[in-house]
């Protein structure tokens, strides 16, 4: 059996450009609506290259876009959820968080009825202030969550996590954090706004570095960055430079990725992972910054 480290997850979170930036829920209705163009970028060279990924779906999306959903679905992708309003984890209650991730399942179950297995929370907000968030997935049925991140921003992170998959052992989620490696005394992650600052190499380095250190990667990208025209908004100079800089990269740079990379959707890789590895038990209290 070929060693599933040498393989990748590919994964979207599936968002308009004015999800991807703290702008309020109450007026995205008055934003110029553009999913269209990065969707269909990235769905088409995925497919050009038989490239099979998780899309992680807002449920807004699922309910304004129903065709993509359904037409993700027929091409063999995995469809998940990324919350319904775009809302970082630690900003909600425990029962808001429940409504937002309910309805997206419902939403995207309802399209493709096949059951949502995988989540991911907008701007990986389950931190350590929001960990109560993976026993209500684990309560909605999911069983995967790809919200951590070991890589500690202004906005996320839990810098006591590990760096590969493991299990929670209070509610078994099985966790895939965001995928990192050590570059100049500093932790860098392989996706997003990583993908597009830096050169190609760069990405590439890293996550050579972790196959060869024996660590599985899930790379993440989302259909704004294949949407180079989109809206200008004022921003926190954060903010701006994370969301805006060379997007005229990111699909000549996907296309190199998948080209040199072999990839699969997320429940294939977990369930191939652990046939092949034993799986690492984390307590939820060992999860601090
Ligand atoms: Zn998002």
């Amino acid at each position: 059996m070929a060693d599933i480290l040498q393989k990748l997850v590919f994964s979207v979170d599936l968002e308009d450009w004015f999800h991807g930036i703290e702008l309020p829920f109450t007026q995205w209705s008055t934003y110029d609506r553009r999913l269209e163009r990065g969707f269909y970028a990235i769905f088409n060279l995925l497919e050009s290259h038989h490239v099979k990924a998780t899309w992680f779906t807002l449920g807004w999306v699922a309910q304004h876009y129903p065709d993509f959903i359904k037409a993700l679905h027929q091409a063999g992708h995995e469809l998940a959820s990324h919350t319904y309003s775009h809302e970082k984890v630690y900003n909600l209650t425990p029962a808001q968080f429940r409504e937002e991730i309910k309805k997206t399942k419902n939403l995207i179950e309802d399209l493709t009825g096949k059951p949502i297995i995988a989540h991911r929370s907008p701007f990986f907000s389950i931190t350590a202030k929001s960990l109560w968030a993976l026993d209500i997935l684990a309560e909605e049925g999911f069983k995967i969550d790809c919200s951590i991140s070991p890589v500690k921003t202004w906005r996320y992170g839990i810098s006591t996590c590990p760096d590969s998959i493991f299990q929670i052992q209070e509610n078994k989620i099985i966790e895939f954090p965001v995928s990192r490696f050590h570059f100049l005394n500093k932790n860098w992650g392989i996706g997003g706004a990583y993908f597009r600052l830096f050169p190609y190499s760069f990405t590439c380095s890293g996550i050579k570095k972790r196959q060869k250190s024996k660590l599985p990667t899930i790379f993440y990208i989302h259909p704004w960055e294949y949407d180079p025209e989109h809206p200008k908004i004022k921003l926190h100079w954060k903010a701006k430079i994370t969301h805006y800089t060379h997007l005229r990269k990111t699909y000549p740079r996907t296309e190199r990725l998948i080209k040199e990379f072999e990839f699969v959707t997320l429940s294939n890789y977990i369930s191939e992972y652990v046939k092949q590895y034993p799986l690492t038990t984390v307590r939820m209290q060992d999860l601090q910054d």
